[in-house]
């Protein structure tokens, strides 16, 4: 059993003040795996107070230091691939291939953080005016626990990237991981101060970082509502906010696809994550003429679709990570079939076979309308709902009637068709055809599904604030 007992601030691991220990657990058999020793508002304070400390030195480097302290970052990070692999399956239950994914991921976003400073513009000459692109200070990075070590490491490199000092709150579910990355990025060497990390509780740890006049910019990555909370609490203190939330993403199905040969994708973006991924396909519009052809056809392939254990090859679908959102995705299947929905594929209760751990049944509802709760909220499992549209217009209608509009998926023969569709769609992302992103391009949400941008020039801007000088000469 790992103990997790220090925090890492000013260059170094220390002990907290917070006096708490919370138990870390492996979803795949319940059994607790370890303790983390979870900071407070003080320990939030020493943190804020060492990356205030560090600012000044750290936005005047040049940009070649910046890329050098980078590069020990990343390579930090990929020799440690294999143990953070480890460390998914075990406290977080990932498939083992979507796990080494994930381990790979945080050198990768480190990478991608050096090609954007590399080419970023800081200066601009704009008429009479000289725009320098100035780093607001602070950051507070907060993060969930569906892709830890990726997302701290993405945020992280691009803060550090635009020359800001950063202070980062992971969830507290994900200790293990974490440690793994701090270890890592303490290796790297970067100036005391720069980097900190506080593990702890949101509503203390988080709360601090976000009422806490010192921290100038916010960027948050988790549930709509905490999002919510994040933008009215830093309001008092003007804190620069960038939210990645929820989503409730369409995948549209048009008229002309071959049923076959998408559907691996249709699965695929629903299931993503075992299901607890912002991005998931989880509402899956059908022509209504084709209607009972699609549901054979997904029926028959998620019958293929095993959930069970992360390390077994043949596993698509892992536990959910704690007992509260096993209980959460369960109550979610209850009210589908509350309101009137029909169960395709899966149910209530484990999968057959397993007795323990918070494995959940791959689940697909039809006969559903927009409407239902099943249609509106993100439930963060393997949960899918088929809902029928009448032709081209009444499915951007429905893909459109939500609160969110992080992602959607377009499948269909005619690409001009796809893309004239994609333009109608309110959504921060829309693919065609294909479940592969472009990681340089700006990614984030419409309405609740977040606030500005990450990742590439968009998620560095996010970091600086411009400043105009004009002279007389
Ligand atoms: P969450 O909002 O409960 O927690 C996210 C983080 O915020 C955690 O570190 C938590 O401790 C912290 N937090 C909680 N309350 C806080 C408060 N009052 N003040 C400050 N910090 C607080 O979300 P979660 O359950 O960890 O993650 C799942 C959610 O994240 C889902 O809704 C999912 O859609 C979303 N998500 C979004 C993206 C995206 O990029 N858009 C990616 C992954 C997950």
């Amino acid at each position: 059993m790992q103990r997790i007992e220090h925090l890492y601030i000013n260059g170094e691991f220390v002990t907290p003040h917070g006096q708490e220990w919370f138990d870390l657990h492996n979803p795949s058999t319940e059994d607790v795996i370890g303790q983390v020793r979870l900071g407070d508002a003080q320990d939030a304070q020493r943190a804020i107070a060492a990356a205030k400390d560090a600012f000044a030195a750290w936005s005047g480097t040049t940009r070649e230091e910046r890329i050098a302290a980078l590069g020990r970052m990343r390579t930090a990070m990929a020799v440690r691939e294999d143990a953070l692999t480890d460390a998914i399956v075990l406290e977080y239950g990932a498939p083992l291939e979507r796990a080494r994914w994930m381990a790979a991921y945080p050198a990768q976003a480190i990478a991608l953080a050096i090609d954007t400073l590399e080419a970023f513009e800081f200066e601009e000459q704009v008429g009479s005016a000289r725009v320098i692109l100035t780093p607001v200070g602070v950051a507070g990075l907060i993060t969930p626990w569906n892709s830890n070590a990726g997302f701290i490491c993405s945020k992280l490199a691009t803060a550090l990237a635009s020359g800001c000092t950063a202070v980062v709150k992971p969830s507290e579910m994900s200790a293990l991981q974490t440690q793994i990355v701090v270890e890592a990025l303490h290796e790297a060497g970067l100036p005391p101060g720069v980097f900190n990390l506080v593990n702890g509780a949101g509503a203390v740890v988080g709360e601090e970082i976000a009422r806490h006049p010192h921290v100038a910019k916010l960027s948050f990555t988790g549930s709509s509502a905490v999002g919510q909370h994040l933008l009215s609490a830093g309001a008092a203190t003007m804190k620069r906010l960038t939210l990645e939330l929820g989503g409730k993403s369409p995948t549209v199905v048009l008229d002309d696809a071959d049923f076959p040969a998408i559907m691996p994708l249709v699965l695929q973006a629903g299931f993503l994550n075992s299901g607890q991924a912002c991005i998931a396909g989880t509402r899956i519009l059908v022509p209504r003429h084709r209607l009972a052809e699609f549901e054979r056809a997904a029926q028959e392939a998620v019958s293929h679709i095993k959930a069970g254990d992360p390390r077994d090859a043949g596993t698509a679908i892992g536990p959910m990570v704690s007992a509260r959102q096993w209980a959460r995705v369960q109550n979610y299947i209850r009210i589908g079939i509350e309101e009137g929905a029909r169960l395709l594929a899966g149910g209530e209760g484990r999968p057959e076979g397993l007795s323990a751990g918070w494995f959940v049944k791959p689940t697909l509802f039809t006969n559903a309308s927009n409407q239902m709760r099943i249609a509106r909220e993100e439930i963060f499992g393997p949960v899918l709902t088929i809902i029928a549209y009448d032709d081209d217009a009444d499915a951007i209608d429905i893909a459109n009637d939500t609160r969110y509009g992080l992602s959607a998926l377009i499948l269909g023969q005619d690409l001009e068709r796809c893309e004239r569709m994609a333009r109608k769609l309110d959504s921060g992302r829309v693919l065609i055809n294909t479940l592969a992103h472009e990681p340089r391009a700006p990614f984030g949400g419409f309405k609740h599904s977040g606030l500005g941008r990450e990742m590439g020039k968009w998620g560095m801007t996010a970091y600086l604030e411009p400043k105009t000088l004009v002279a007389q000469r």
